[in-house]
């Protein structure tokens, strides 16, 4: 491995780019080195004291100076990947369309990125104008080209560690005052190029609390039709990044709003326009609360889960259209449950680990709701059942329908073993899953709890 070049700190040239932005020195700002933390602090010092620019750059600058935590940090250097990698022992190079070197610590990850510049002749383009090559490295005096080929200006501060100072070529700090989210250069253009620009705009949106610029939502309604030459996979990573957004109730909202989720998941939107009573957008927006509610306090999210919550008014759908054709069983319902996946797989590329939990926790809604038997006392150490017993209770909170057969489980789970067996044998002769006394009654209860549409 060739040695990377290092200068000692004595050495050290605290260069300064010829591009004429606004430099904020260190004083007239908020941003500080305390709240950077280690691993993005080594980085950036190792980058220059070899001799690199290195800047912090995009979502941790804005979020920092709105005093929120950044999800990430991503360092912007004119050092080659190849020299990042000669660098860090702990990186490697990734990315075809934008090379970057992932620099990592334990659980955490630096991106680092080195300095683009738009070059006509290595820039490609699909047909669809979208942008899919841009390698073409930049130097310290172009980092204001650097600066307009991300997607909006709040995204575009760079923090210098040489001397604190924070650049703006395209008046970021003012938006950022304003909390506007303005695209660099035209919305059309710009959307165009990269049509997942639409959807990070209504996440951030979101997430940092920024109302979006007039020319934004004007150029949605034309733009919005391009998400479908984007790739299931990116449409996945993206879709991942607002669940656990942490404002993910909010940013669902706008979706809607702005008609986005139609281009996202359009069996969701189609299987929600059929639900008169909204419950499915209750139960979705319920649950992105309680997802938002969870990351603030720290706990663990299966975002599985949420997907579950998502493609459930679809699975829904499916079950009533398959049963108008054959009685509802175990069989059919696994049928619609297969059928929405299948679907689903189209738009987002879903890894089968979540899938497969997908399936179990419907599979458990559809376990909760048919006649009690013995099996359901291993029912409660099925490995997915508290996720099923969750979602069974947000379920039941959005949708009256839902309330008895909650509450009866609510009880089966919180009762002993012993409690739990005479729960089941009083519950075949009474009624478990509805509130109503009578066999009679109890089956026409249950034929309709399985052939009406929400949750
Ligand atoms: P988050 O808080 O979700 O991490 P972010 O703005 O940091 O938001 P990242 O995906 O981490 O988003 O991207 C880091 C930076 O890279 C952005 O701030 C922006 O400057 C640039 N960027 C990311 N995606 C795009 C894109 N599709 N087009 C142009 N620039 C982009
Ligand atoms: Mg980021």
């Amino acid at each position: 491995m060739k040695p990377a070049k290092i200068i000692s700190t004595s050495d050290r040239v605290t260069r300064k780019c010829k591009p004429k932005g606004m430099i904020i020195p260190r004083m007239d700002h908020t941003l500080s080195r305390k709240y950077i933390p280690a691993s993005a602090l080594n980085v950036l010092n190792r980058l220059h004291d070899s001799g690199f620019a290195a800047y912090l750059v995009g979502g941790c600058v804005r979020d920092l100076l709105l005093g929120l935590k950044p999800k990430d940090f991503d360092v912007a250097t004119d050092a080659h990947p190849e020299q990042v990698r000669r660098l860090f022992r702990n990186s490697r190079i990734i990315g075809r369309r934008f090379k970057l070197v992932h620099v990592i610590f334990g659980r955490e990850v630096i991106e680092v990125s080195t300095f683009r510049v738009p070059d006509a002749h290595t820039q490609g383009h699909s047909e669809h104008g979208l942008v899919v090559r841009d390698n073409t490295y930049g130097t310290l005096d172009e980092i204001d080209k650097d600066a307009i080929r991300r997607d909006f200006t709040v995204n575009a501060l760079y923090y210098n560690i040489a001397d604190g100072s924070i650049y703006d070529f395209v008046g970021g700090l003012i938006d950022l005052k304003k909390r506007l989210l303005r695209v660099i250069g035209d919305p059309e253009v710009r959307f165009r190029e990269d049509p997942v620009r639409l959807i990070r705009a209504v996440r951030l949106a979101g997430k940092v609390g920024l109302h979006l610029d007039p020319l934004i939502i004007d150029a949605i309604p034309t733009m919005q039709g391009l998400l479908a030459h984007i790739s299931p996979a990116r449409l996945f990573d993206e879709m991942l990044k607002v669940i656990v957004s942490g404002k993910a109730a909010q940013v669902f909202q706008l979706l809607l709003k702005y008609h986005l989720l139609d281009f996202l998941m359009p069996e969701v939107h189609k299987a929600l326009n059929k639900d008169p009573k909204h419950y499915s957008v209750a139960l979705i927006t319920k649950a992105l609360e309680n997802t938002d509610q969870r990351l603030k306090e720290h706990k663990t999210i299966n975002p599985a889960f949420m997907l579950a919550v998502w493609y459930w008014p679809v699975l829904l759908v499916n079950q009533q259209n398959i049963a108008t054709e054959a009685p509802l069983t175990s069989q059919t319902f696994e049928q619609a449950a297969l059928k929405t996946l299948s679907t689903a797989i189209q738009h987002l590329h879903i890894p089968k680990r979540l899938t497969a939990t997908m399936r179990d926790i419907w599979h458990l809604q559809h376990r909760f709701s048919t006649r009690p038997n013995k099996s359901w006392l291993e029912l409660v150490a099925h490995p997915k059942f508290r996720a099923g017993y969750d979602f069974l209770l947000i379920r039941a909170e959005v949708n009256p329908d839902d309330q008895a057969i909650a509450t009866w489980w609510t009880h089966f789970y919180n009762s002993d073993l012993d409690a739990r067996v005479d729960l089941l044998a009083n519950t075949e002769l009474s009624a478990p899953i509805t509130a109503d006394k009578t066999k009679k009654r109890r089956k026409r209860r249950k034929k309709k709890f399985f052939s009406e549409t929400p949750s």
